[in-house]
């Protein structure tokens, strides 16, 4: 294995911007990534299934969890309590996988202050809409939520990219295969990164035989 520990892959964005579509896909094209199933206190809508999308608990398993320190970061976003689980990304990076959150800026902001519990790198994305008027749109096409609710949504996108200089990359999200061709090219350079090599692999390879 010439890669000892995976990477962790935080993405950010306003509700509306494709980040589900984006990961989605990118677990989809490349090998050796997976997307962490986070935990949620919102209920599953049609078609989700628990475990594969979101793990779905109630709100005191959801606080008991808390209180047992097993997420690496949570937040209550849209009035829903969502988290990381720090045993699952543990395990998968572990394995030399590397790992893409999903996730709200508040966890995002969490995982940067902890970075040096993190095992392997992570690295910060951010994707933005091309404009706000195409997030308004896709907002608008694709919930069935009020005028009001859309507002919320777009007052709480303004705060999120607010925190877009935290991130590492950002991604402008308006050929959804461009974006993507962006992401693969983030995690790909990622994993030739020096810092990332196994270097026993190395040794035994290349230096043992030498001396
Ligand atoms: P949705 O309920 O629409 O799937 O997600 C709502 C928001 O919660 C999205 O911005 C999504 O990225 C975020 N989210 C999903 N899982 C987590 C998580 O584990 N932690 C945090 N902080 N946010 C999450």
């Amino acid at each position: 294995m010439r890669v000892k520990k995976g990477s962790l892959f935080v993405l950010s964005a306003p509700s509306g911007a494709g980040k589900t579509t984006l990961c989605q896909r990118l677990c989809a094209t490349l090998h050796g990534i997976h997307h962490s199933v986070s935990y949620t206190t919102r209920q599953p809508r049609p078609g989700e299934i628990n475990d594969v999308h979101y793990s779905f608990v109630d709100r005191d398993t959801f606080m008991a969890m808390i209180a047992e320190d097993m997420f690496v970061e949570w937040a209550e976003v849209h009035g829903n309590y969502y988290g990381t689980s720090r045993k699952r990304i543990e395990e998968l990076t572990g394995e030399g996988i590397d790992v893409i959150l999903d996730i709200d800026v508040q966890g995002a902001l969490q995982i940067k202050e902890k970075l040096s519990s993190v095992p392997g790198g992570c690295v910060f994305v951010f994707v933005l809409p091309p404009s706000m008027d195409v997030l308004r749109k896709r907002l608008r096409e694709r919930m069935s939520d009020t005028d009001e609710v859309i507002r919320i949504r777009l007052r709480n996108a303004v705060q999120e990219i607010r925190e877009y200089k935290s991130y590492d990359y950002v991604i402008i999200n308006d050929i959804i295969d461009d974006a993507l061709q962006e992401l693969l090219s983030i995690v790909l350079a990622d994993r030739i990164r020096q810092g990332r090599i196994d270097h026993e692999w190395v040794y035994k390879n290349f230096l043992e035989e030498a001396v």
